[in-house]
């Protein structure tokens, strides 16, 4: 019989406000007089009894406040789980495998347990192979994994053969812990001895001399990177290496990660952008599971492989869908659907923000257009598409419009005490199964703005700027705070959205299969950060893509499976005959 997890998210639990214990009174188990669903003396949330609970599905359904998952396990999945937080909590099975000379990595949804696989890899969690209070030693967890690769991992890891260094997701925890400055961080974590070069590697000869919590996202992160890589160890651990950073910071920083991994010197990796994943791995592990329920790591697949199959949604060895449908790029994604009308344009404008300049020397946007905006961060992408919206005035040239504007700022708005579903009432009114549904929404209705993660925060933003009347839509890095599997799920709204309403929509990102996915159209930004940028086009997807990749000198690809752009390794023989032809990106 299949193993059965019921899963209580005890922040959402409020058995007053739902009819005195609505669960325990409709459970069909406990109406026979058996003990299924009780109450936690602790804390007064309810507790469900794991062998008595039949799977009937009724109390998930019926709870108010979506506090409940009762999950049947896949049939394969005969064996213990590695970690489980806590009754009624989330467990992992398995756990991803490092291999000396390679870059590792995991792809998947978040809360799935990529993070508590990895942190138990790190030695930072002791897991309890399911026993809850329980903590499991080394000879245990040898014996779980007897026959693995994971084994002789763990053997090395017990005979003090491995070194562990690890960088964890939220940098922005650092400048809590540590209050100095930049230089003094890394000096005191430099037991390689080679912090000038990492330093140098890592562009960060300018900021030493910075404190941390004056520094901006991408160069906190690209510190972490550093102070990571200084101590001395044969396994280093990237959790989310490239967040908060431009396209060309992460694939600066993706080949020095490759650059880690040695003859002696294994590197596991999680990454939401899979052409960066693409570029930065040779091998892939799949995380998939549901979303604070349970999480299962895949085998060891070539990065090619492991990509298309996630794309896919399918796992054939294992006979798993881990999705309902599959993403898939059009062979042409390249096609002009472009309408001859002009819905908005803008001629000569320039804007001067303290000591930074833009300039947009002119250009228009015509009905139906999906035009990706590419450019490094610092270069005023942002303040143009905030002149677009209105929200700035440029001080020369022109704007003019023939459509209403809808608008997703970068940064959003999360003082408000306001409840989602107060929030979003006219997008739920309209755009339910469109777009609510989808995104997953529903179960954070009774929260306040103020109560979301970063990522349940863009989705609702997304949401509600894209249930506007509107004929273009501006959305300024929808992708950030997501994980991969929503960032696909957004592209594919988003794609939906401008196809069946007939509209056009402008969207800023650094997420390069993201805007591939999407676009029709590029604009590109050039300049200096912070000192000047210039907007160019939209010009054409191959035009705007090639002039794009040129000035970061690499070359893409179509996969021949799932026709996904995949970057070429620089210098590879596809690298160099594609810069030959000029032809830095394929349609
Ligand atoms: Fe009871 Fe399990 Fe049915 Fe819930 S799913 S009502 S706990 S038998």
């Amino acid at each position: 019989m299949a193993k059965r997890i019921c899963v209580v998210e005890r922040e959402k639990c409020h058995p007053t406000k739902c009819g005195d214990y609505l669960c325990k009174k409709l459970c069909p188990v406990n109406r026979t007089g058996k003990d299924c669903i009780t109450v936690n003396e602790d804390d007064k949330k309810v507790r469900i009894d794991e062998s008595l609970c039949t799977g009937c599905g009724i109390c998930p359904k019926r709870c108010p406040f979506g506090a409940l998952h009762i999950v049947n396990l896949p049939e394969a999945l005969e064996k213990d789980p590695i970690h489980r937080y806590g009754e009624n909590q989330f467990e992992l099975f398995s756990l991803p495998t490092p291999v000396f000379g390679k870059v590792v990595g995991i792809v998947g949804r978040n809360a799935v347990g990529k993070s508590t696989a990895i942190k138990i890899l790190a030695g930072v969690l002791k897991p309890n192979l399911g026993q809850v209070g329980g903590e499991a030693d080394f000879k245990d967890l040898i014996d779980y994994f007897k026959g693995s690769e994971i084994q002789t991992f763990l053997e090395k890891v017990r005979d003090g053969e491995i070194r562990i260094s690890y960088k964890p997701q939220q940098v922005d925890l650092i400048p809590k812990k540590f209050a100095g400055k930049v230089g003094d961080l890394l000096r005191g974590v430099n037991e390689t001895g080679e912090m000038d070069k990492i330093v140098s590697e890592l562009d960060l000869g300018n900021i030493l001399d910075r404190k941390l919590r004056e520094i901006s996202g991408g160069e906190l992160q690209r510190v972490a990177i550093a102070a990571t890589v200084l101590k001395k160890a044969n396994l280093y651990i990237f959790d989310e290496p490239t967040s908060y950073m431009d396209i060309k910071q992460r694939l600066k920083v993706s080949k020095f990660i490759r650059g880690l991994a040695k003859a002696d010197t294994a590197v596991l990796v999680i990454e939401h952008d899979l052409i960066i994943l693409d570029y930065m791995t040779d091998l892939v592990h799949i995380m998939y599971g549901r979303e604070g329920v349970y999480g299962i790591v895949s085998g060891l697949k070539s990065t090619r492989e492991g990509i298309n199959t996630f794309l896919e949604g399918y796992l054939r060895e294992e006979n798993i869908r881990f999705r309902d449908h599959t993403i898939k790029f059009e062979r042409v994604p390249t096609v002009d659907r472009g309408g001859s009308m002009v819905l908005c344009s803008w001629k000569d404008v320039e804007k001067r923000l303290d000591s930074f300049s833009l300039k947009a020397k002119g250009g228009e946007i015509f009905k139906n257009d999906v035009i990706g905006v590419l450019g490094e961060n610092g270069i005023g992408k942002t303040s143009f598409v905030k002149i677009l919206a209105g929200v700035l005035e440029a001080d020369k040239g022109s704007v003019g419009y023939e459509v209403t504007v809808a608008y997703k700022p970068q940064y959003l708005e999360a003082e408000s005490e306001a409840t989602v579903l107060e929030v979003l009432q006219e997008a739920i009114s309209k755009y339910n199964n469109q777009i609510i549904k989808p995104l997953n929404i529903p179960r954070l209705f009774m929260k306040k703005l103020n109560q979301l993660s970063g990522g349940e925060l863009q989705r609702v933003a997304i949401a509600k700027t894209l249930a506007e009347e509107a004929g273009l839509f501006l959305l300024d890095e929808p992708s950030a705070y997501l994980d991969v599997e929503q960032r696909l799920l957004i592209s594919k709204i988003i794609k939906q959205v401008a196809e069946e309403r007939e509209v056009t929509v402008l969207v800023v990102d650094h997420d390069l299969l993201f805007l591939d996915y999407l676009s029709n159209k590029l604009m590109v930004f050039d300049g200096e950060p912070a000192i000047s940028g210039e907007a160019k086009g939209p010009f054409k997807m191959e035009e705007g893509m090639n002039m794009f990749l040129k000035d970061l000198g690499i070359t893409f690809r179509r996969d021949v499976n799932s026709n996904r752009p995949r970057a070429n390794k620089v210098n590879s023989v596809k690298d160099r005959e594609q810069k030959k032809e000029g032809k830095y990106y394929y349609s």
